[in-house]
């Protein structure tokens, strides 16, 4: 996905190699670049002018000093201030310190929710965890079969309203699932909540009805990489609307330009913790900032 950033970064920094002194002109052309760069693979631009000031504030005070000659100084700045926007740290998932540890999974129709329900079923299952998956999805016809097949190739437990009942409650059904991971000694629960096609009132008041009644320790913001600059809007609008407190990013596989997603964590200030990349259930990785900087400098 971040192949042509990438490739545009590595250009921009490689002009400067074999310089043995970086005057302000050979840093503002290089910032120039990289902000161009940036902006090509749909970096938000808030996000761009702070990364770019940083760059040029850091590489024109820079000491000349051990190892690094010039070059290899600025992609070092670059390099660690790409880590800073992709969240620093490595987020791990909150796990309750009382069991079930309750999961909600938000965001829009199509984000991935429902096959990363079943992705971070498995990892936890690999863990050594017992999740149960709770079908809150009442709204899309076939989203409690979608969720129960993933549940199945997973091998975990899928909880879902019973049939014939009509459309049914999401609210009761998080609440009811949530029980039932008590009694049957599951220790996480995974919810999977309805999604639209666009963000709306009524899909914002279900998901945070459904986080009222369960009272989640992680509500994760599930978006689709490949959907540009309304990651970011989306983004905002279920911060604003529901709250979360990570985000996976999806569909890292595509050929989209993917910047947008990467601005995710800076423009609403929730770490990513976990980055799909394909449809198959082990297509899912812990979110490196570190290793996803080192990927898109090649
Ligand atoms: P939901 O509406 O949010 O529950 O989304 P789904 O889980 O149904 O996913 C929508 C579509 O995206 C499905 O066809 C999935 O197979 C596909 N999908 C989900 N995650 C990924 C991913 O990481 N990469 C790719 N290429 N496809 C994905």
């Amino acid at each position: 996905m971040f192949d042509t950033l990438s490739d545009r970064l590595t250009s921009a920094l490689q002009t400067l190699r074999g310089k043995g002194k970086l005057t302000d002109a050979d840093i503002d052309a290089t910032a120039r670049e990289i902000r161009i760069a940036l902006l090509e693979a749909d970096v938000a631009l808030p996000v761009v002018r702070e990364f770019i000031a940083q760059i040029k504030q850091r590489a024109k005070g820079a000491e000349v000093s051990g190892a690094l000659n010039p070059a290899q100084q600025v992609v070092k700045i670059v390099n660690e201030e790409l880590i800073g926007i992709l969240g620093g740290e490595t987020r791990r998932l909150n796990l309750a310190k009382n069991p079930p540890t309750v999961i909600m999974l938000a965001g829009l129709q199509g984000a991935g929710k429902t096959t990363l329900a079943g992705k971070l079923a498995l990892w936890l299952k690999k863990q050594g965890h017992a999740p149960l998956l709770v079908a809150c999805d009442l709204q899309r016809p076939n989203a409690v079969t979608q969720l129960q097949v993933v549940g199945e190739r997973a091998g975990v437990t899928t909880f879902a309203p019973e049939p014939g009942n009509g459309v049914g409650d999401p609210v009761d059904v998080a609440r009811r699932g949530v029980e039932e991971a008590r009694h049957a000694q599951h220790d996480v629960v995974i919810v999977d909540t309805a999604g639209r096609l666009g963000v709306d009132e009524e899909l914002m008041r279900q998901a945070a009805d459904i986080r009222d009644a369960v009272k989640p320790d992680e509500t994760l913001f599930v978006v689709d990489a490949m959907i540009g600059q309304d990651a970011v809007t989306t983004a905002e609008a279920f911060r604003d609307g529901v709250g979360f407190t990570g985000v996976v990013l999806t569909k890292l596989d595509g050929d989209a330009r993917g910047g947008a997603a990467l601005s995710v964590r800076q423009v609403t200030g929730q770490p990513i913790l976990f980055a799909s990349n394909g449809e198959k259930l082990d297509d899912f990785d812990i979110f490196h900032p570190d290793r996803m900087a080192s990927r898109i400098l090649g």
